[in-house]
């Protein structure tokens, strides 16, 4: 690797998660702007795999691994462009997104999954906060920390030598085989999800002003209806969240059906991208409410 974390200097926090904390830094010779995560975890398979997959992805709609480091306390850490306009989640939290921009913001983000679909990799997180935006108006899929790739790989053959040639199919790829269902379809309904969580201004799946309670949503989620747009909404933008809120992920749209969705494709582009970088110069965000 060309970089060396003693060329880094600090700039600021730019955000916590689960997974680690995401620090802005500058390169010192080039001075060049650049994100850097650290993980919390020491070095581990799952942080060996965000990284993998993470440096393996080439796509101008996925946020870019230039480098995989360890901090002297012995954390991987990723080093990331820098998307200068922050996530969906801080800009929802300011206020709900007009529907042109949500329909820039579909169109992006179903190109970034349909890259991600193809190389594989199912990315099992999307959700405001890992959409993040550039103050041109651009906006990719951050945050690999759970994803997962479904390539038959040939690492396990060589890591189980001497089993390997009698196992069968789905011992290699049990989620593609096991159970009769397209792995893919999980990002659609998340997608569904955040849409409509954009749209409203708040997750949709807790009622206002309550605490979530855990085994309630995932109740609400596997029991429930699923939720549906509110009134107001037009009826393409509608029918789009009810295309991805399916629960049965067979009558999912796939990614490939979405981007060719009225509400995606019968928008004018440029007055949508427009309309979303209005929103990235107005206005101071609302508290955080937890
Ligand atoms: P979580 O567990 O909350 O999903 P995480 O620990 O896996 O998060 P990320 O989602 O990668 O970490 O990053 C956390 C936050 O840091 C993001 O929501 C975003 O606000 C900020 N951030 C992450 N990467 C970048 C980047 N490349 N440029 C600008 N901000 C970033
Ligand atoms: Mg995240």
């Amino acid at each position: 690797d060309a970089f060396r974390l003693s060329d880094l200097e600090k700039l600021k926090v730019l955000g916590h998660g689960n997974g680690g904390t995401v620090y802005k830094v500058r390169h010192r010779r080039s001075s060049a702007v650049y994100a850097l995560k650290v993980l919390h975890s020491a070095p581990s398979p799952s942080s060996r795999r965000e990284i993998d997959i993470h440096r393996s992805l080439d796509s101008p709609s996925v946020v870019r691994c230039h480098a995989s480091l360890t901090t002297p306390a012995g954390d991987p850490a990723l080093l990331l462009e820098h998307m200068d306009s922050g996530s969906l989640g801080d800009l929802v939290r300011r206020a709900p997104l007009p529907e042109p921009a949500l329909a820039h913001i579909c169109g992006q983000v179903l190109r970034g999954l349909h890259y991600l679909h193809s190389q594989k990799v199912v990315h099992r997180d999307i959700k405001p906060s890992n959409l993040l935006v550039g103050s041109g108006g651009q906006i990719k899929i951050a945050d690999f920390g759970v994803s997962k790739l479904l390539r038959r790989s040939l690492d396990a053959c060589v890591s189980y030598v001497g089993t390997c040639a009698y196992m069968s199919p789905e011992r290699f790829d049990p989620e593609a085989y096991g159970g009769n269902y397209d792995p893919y379809a999980a990002d659609v309904w998340s997608l569904g999800l955040t849409v409509l969580e954009l749209f409203v201004g708040r997750f949709p799946l807790v009622p206002e002003g309550e605490r979530p309670d855990w085994a309630a949503l995932m109740c609400a989620i596997c029991f429930g209806e699923p939720p549906a747009m509110p009134e107001g909404a037009s009826e393409e933008l509608r029918d789009f969240v009810g295309c991805c809120l399916q629960k049965e992920a067979g009558k999912r749209w796939s990614v490939g059906q979405l981007a060719s969705h009225p509400f995606v494709a019968r928008s004018d582009r440029a007055e949508s991208e427009r309309m979303f970088r209005d929103l990235l110069t107005d206005g101071p965000a609302r508290p955080e409410s937890s």
